[in-house]
């Protein structure tokens, strides 16, 4: 070995943690495998289960049917509503049409359907801040939808009109960015004294798991790499809190196949994650990828633990033990990689009061 190559930085991966599937997304998943399992194909899924093309085409193949509207399949079929949840629209246009349905709602999403809902009912106008257009900001906007005012950014703070002296309430997608939200509010707190805060933060614990881990490794990664599919919120959410945290260069890729070896110039370390819809298999795949291109060596950091769990629906509960129904860890679920080190500051969020969390699953 030369004198230059042996004073070189070692090539290497760090791996943030926690990352990829949420409690939301793998009670959403096994939803849809318990379904087909206890019901037979085919079973209808209202728009991407999740947001990820792999889970997706997987799910496809053990015989789900994915669709846009309710419109498209028989009357008496099965449908499963996604993970990002429905407008009470659609539930009523199931019933109208005759279909048998399965909620897989995350009940963290739930929860801001109920909080909308309350303000709602007490006559407070709301601020929603979101993404237009995100089947998530559809459905919570369709539980009131002549009292929510969409936000996506904090300059679209001044533009609204809306009484500056008279109560608003705000709530927001589960997904967003950390940072720029709490900029968001800030800015609707000048300008709406009377401003009510939600009983809890709505962008749930995986998210800013997520994000949080993500900042961990951004200032010692020149670059870093989020497995994601391109509309899933909270991955392409990743690439952003990676760049303003001092990552040189933030790429999403959906597999390893789109790792562009253009993109390892003169980079040292390189930082990987994977958002909330993503299975474990992916993560390890794009692991192999960088170890042929000369990344052999990956450590994980570990920001906080994560151990919740939610019961899936009411439907799908009450299966015979070891028979089809059982609650059982969807395949497309996470295995843990590397050390483990706890770190003080971040928990999970309990379970919904509708939806007991399930421990050991
Ligand atoms: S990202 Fe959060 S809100 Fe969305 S499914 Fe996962 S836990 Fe639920």
């Amino acid at each position: 070995m030369s004198d230059a190559s042996a004073s070189q930085p070692a090539k290497r991966v760090v791996v943030a943690a926690p990352r990829g599937y949420c409690a939301g997304v793998d009670r959403a998943v096994v939803t849809v495998q318990r379904a087909l399992a206890v019901y037979g194909a085919p079973v209808y899924v209202r728009k991407q289960i999740v947001h990820n093309r792999h889970v997706v085409e997987t799910l496809e193949q053990e015989g789900a049917v994915f669709v846009d509207e309710l419109s498209e399949m028989p009357s008496g079929s099965l449908v499963i509503f996604s993970a990002h949840g429905v407008s009470p629209a659609v539930r009523a246009e199931a019933v109208e049409r005759g279909l048998r349905t399965i909620d897989a709602t995350c009940p963290l999403v739930t929860k801001v359907h109920h909080e909308a809902r309350r303000f709602a009912k007490q006559g407070v106008p709301i601020v929603l801040i979101g993404h237009a257009g995100h089947e998530e900001v559809e459905g919570t906007t369709g539980e009131a939808p002549d009292d929510i005012t969409l936000v996506q950014t904090p300059d679209d703070v001044d533009e609204l009109d809306i009484d500056p002296g008279a109560p608003l309430a705000w709530l927001t997608q589960t997904t967003l960015s950390v940072d720029e939200t709490r900029e968001t509010v800030e800015r609707l707190h000048e300008r709406f004294p009377r401003l009510i805060d939600p009983p809890s933060d709505d962008i749930c614990y995986a998210t800013q798991n997520r994000q949080g881990a993500v900042k961990q490794i951004a200032g010692h990664s020149d670059l870093v790499i989020v497995v994601g599919s391109r509309n899933s919120s909270n991955s392409v959410r990743l690439v952003e809190v990676a760049l303003e945290n001092g990552a040189r260069r933030a790429e999403r890729v959906d597999n390893a196949g789109e790792i562009d070896p253009a993109w390892l110039e003169d980079v040292t370390t390189i930082g990987i994650t994977s958002g909330a819809s993503v299975p474990e298999r992916l993560v390890d795949g794009v692991l192999e990828r960088l170890a042929e291109l000369g990344y052999p060596r990956a450590d994980e950091e570990r920001l906080v633990e994560e151990s919740l769990s939610f019961a899936l629906p009411p439907e799908l509960r009450a299966c015979r033990a070891g028979g089809p129904g059982r609650r059982t860890r969807s395949p497309l679920a996470p295995r843990a990689v590397g050390p483990v080190a706890d770190a003080p500051g971040a928990e999970d969020r309990p379970a919904a009061p509708s939806e007991p969390a399930v421990t050991g699953a």
